[in-house]
Formats: structure tokens, sequence, C-alpha cells
């Protein structure tokens, strides 16, 4: 069953092309050159049971609203890349989950078992990797329809703010901004210049990535690209591998090392200097610009401790890389409640922190890496809201791990835009 799903989706149409990519790397490139921003961001873990226009148009839209943040602060471009279309499987820290004395295999993923709590819905299967295909193929056709399709253009600026966003704190500073776009656009018309004619203005470049984790569905989405003959990741544009399948002789350093695509590599507090240059070396061994992204996730209280010397490290070897900043995975709590949660103290500690490090280094913080929700979960603690421990139950409906509902995330760009202003 496994060997004919894979033969399946190995003859399936490509998800993105050689050419996207590419155009990807390239402008990863200028993030790491310090001329760009790079915002990367979405589910933990995208599921089947939660596929639906309204889910990809909220993430759409808040992801525009914090790039219009980043860029009004930055002046510079930001690189927008989903954590969406393809992020459905999981490492998981046990084999197995136990509730109520009862011991079950872990939940993997959509992609691999289902989450509901039966000794049935955790058996593998192969069939899920063609649902996660079609979903994948679903989201990423609304996605480039609102990129591309009117519904991205600038014009629209004050049109994105969320409903339950617009009685928070960051919405009159969100319309400000708007209003600033509209009026800059209104400018440009009464000198005669026509943003209609300017496709920047009416459209967008929306990325896609993912963990590949699993090997086998990379495997059969790879394609050689008919133009150059390299060989590529078409499950999504760029592909990450995660700090527990990042041993240098292990399989998905591995496939990583064959494909062309951009890629990122998570780096945790187990990195040392060393392991990350033998890494560099094998994943980016032409040193080319754009190709390599660090996704730095060491936990607040551990940033000034771990990251100051692989930054000198790479410094010193003359490494392009970009460094980002995952501000999730290093601050996840066990709420009293038994909920896993985040504190947006510490998640926004951790930001500051990383830029401090660049800052002090002479060195580009390139960009965040965040996951968040357009919706109005209840997954992690604090914000200007000051969502507590007794709130999470409230709605609490991440898959895997809590992401930052759409104010939670609109007040991350807001306080990173400071960061990026300085
Ligand atoms: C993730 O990004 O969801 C993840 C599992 O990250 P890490 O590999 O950094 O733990
Ligand atoms: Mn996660």
């Amino acid at each position: 069953m496994l060997g004919n799903v894979e033969q399946q989706l190995a003859g399936f149409p490509p998800l993105v092309f050689a050419g996207e990519a590419r155009k990807l790397k390239r402008t990863l490139a200028k993030v790491a050159a310090g001329e760009a921003f790079l915002l990367q961001g979405g589910d933990c873990a995208e599921s089947f049971a939660e596929h639906s226009a309204d889910n990809i148009r909220d993430f759409f839209r808040l992801f525009l609203q914090m790039a219009v943040v980043l860029t009004f602060a930055g002046g510079s471009p930001v690189v927008k890349v989903g954590r969406s279309a393809g992020q459905f499987a999981k490492p998981r820290s046990s084999d197995t989950e136990t509730v109520d004395g009862v011991e079950l295999p872990s939940y993997r993923g959509d992609i691999i078992n289902d989450i509901a709590f039966t000794p049935e819905a955790r058996i593998p299967d192969p069939r899920r990797q063609v649902e996660a295909y079609r979903q994948s193929a679903a989201t990423l056709n609304l996605i480039r329809a609102f990129a591309t399709g009117g519904y991205a253009n600038l014009e629209n600026a004050h049109r994105w703010m969320l409903g339950f966003v617009k009685d928070s704190p960051q919405s009159s500073r969100y319309s400000e901004i708007a209003e600033r776009i509209t009026e800059s656009i209104e400018f440009m018309r009464a000198i005669g210049i026509d943003p209609e004619t300017h496709p920047e203005m009416r459209s967008t470049d929306f990325y896609t990535s993912h963990e590949a984790l699993l090997l086998g569905y990379e495997q059969s989405m790879t394609r050689v690209d008919s133009t150059t003959g390299d060989w590529y990741a078409t499950s999504g544009h760029m592909l990450w591998i995660g700090d527990r399948t990042r041993q240098p002789d292990h399989a998905h350093v591995e496939y990583m090392r064959g494909i062309k695509n951009p890629i990122g590599l998570k780096c945790g507090p187990s990195m040392t200097a060393d392991g990350l240059l033998r890494l560099i070396e094998q994943l980016n061994p032409e040193d080319e610009a754009g190709r390599l992204t660090l996704i730095c996730r060491f936990g607040a209280d551990k940033v000034f401790d771990n990251l100051p010397a692989l930054v000198r490290a790479v410094k010193a070897e003359g490494r392009t890389v970009v460094w980002s900043c995952d501000p999730m995975h290093g601050n996840t709590v066990k709420a009293g409640s038994g909920y896993k949660t985040r504190p947006f103290e510490r998640i926004m500690s951790e930001v500051r922190d990383f830029f401090a490090v660049h800052q002090a280094e002479g060195t580009h913080a390139g960009g965040i890496h965040l996951e968040m929700t357009g919706k109005n979960v209840t997954e992690c603690t604090g914000g200007a809201r000051a969502l507590t421990d007794a709130d999470l139950s409230d709605r609490y409906h991440t898959y895997c791990d809590p992401r930052l509902n759409a104010e939670q995330a609109l007040e991350i760009a807001f306080l990173t835009s400071e960061l990026i202003k300085k």
C-alpha cells in the first residue's frame, strides 16, 4: 500500500515549480545581505479537519498585515513564507502517549495517523499522504488566487483587519499604517503614476514551506527541473530540517543535500559551533546566498548563552546564511491546567535577545519564524489582552503546538518592527 501511494504521488503534478524556488532563493539572498526581512509562519501542524476557505483567508490576511507592519518599519521588502500547504508531519519527543493509564502510539500529524485517542486512529495510513497532497494543492490554489487576484492589492490594506481584532490595541496602530498607505497611493495617482500598472502594488509573492520530515512523501514529490537538470522538491518552495533530525550522517540531511530549493535548518540549544559548520559545509558547500536559513530556537533564557558562538563561527568562516529567530519552540511550558502553552513575554524576549546578539556581533537579524493562526484561539498566554492559564480551555484548537492568535501575532509584528527600526 505505501509503495502504491508513493508511486501515485510520483506521478502527480508538482505543487510548486523550480523557477519559483529559485526566485525565493534570490530573495533570501537579499535577506542574507541585510536588504530584506523574512517572515515565516503558520500552523505547527495543518489538519484535515480545519481545511477551509475561511481559515486560509484569515491566515493570509493576517500575514499581509504583519508584512505591511514590518515593511513600513524596516523600509525594506518582507519575504513572505507560510508554514502552510504541506506542514502535516510532526516529529514527537515520545513514541507513545498515555492518557488515564492507556498507552497508545503518538499522533504524528494528519499525513500519517489520526489525532483521536483510539488504537485504530493511531494506525498509520499511507492514503493520508494523498489527502495531504490534495489539501496542499487546494490551499496553494487559494493562496495563489489571493496573492495575485486582487486581494493582496495594497489599496485593500485597510480591509485586511480581521473582525475580532478590530477592537484590540493593535487595531488603531494598524489603521494608521493603512491610512498612510492609502495616502501614498493617492499621492502617486495625483502625480500621474497609475498603481494599476505596477504589479508590486496589485499582487504579492507568497511562498510555502514545511518540515521535510516524511522522506517517502518528499522523495515522491522530488523532480528533475527541465530547465536546469537539477533536482527540486516540489512539495513546497522551502523545506526545513527539524532540530531532532539534523544528524549529519542521517537521511534528512542527505535528502536535503540533493535538492536545490532554499532550505532551513533548525538550531536548538544542543547545536555546537563545530556541528553547525559541518552541517553548513554539507548543505551549502558552495556558499550560495539564499540557500540556507538558520532558524534559531533556544528558549528565552538561552539565547545569550548559545547564539553568539554560532554567529561568530559562521562569520569567521565567511559563510552566507539567513539568521532567523523561531521564538516558539524553546518556550513551550505546561500550564497548571495541563495545556501546553507559550507565554507571550518569553516569545518576545527571545526575539529581543536575538536582535541584541546580532546588533552586538555586527550581523543581520534576518527574520522571524512563528507558529500562528488567523483565528481567535487561546493557546499562548499573555499579549495585550493578557490571556491567562485559565483562558486556555476557551478555544484551544491546535493539533500540535500552541499558536499565537491573530492579535498576538500582529502584536509581535509591531514589537519586532520597533527592533528593525533601530
Ligand atoms: C516545528 O517547527 O514545529 C518543530 C517541530 O520544530 P523543532 O524542530 O525546532 O522542534
Ligand atoms: Mn511546532
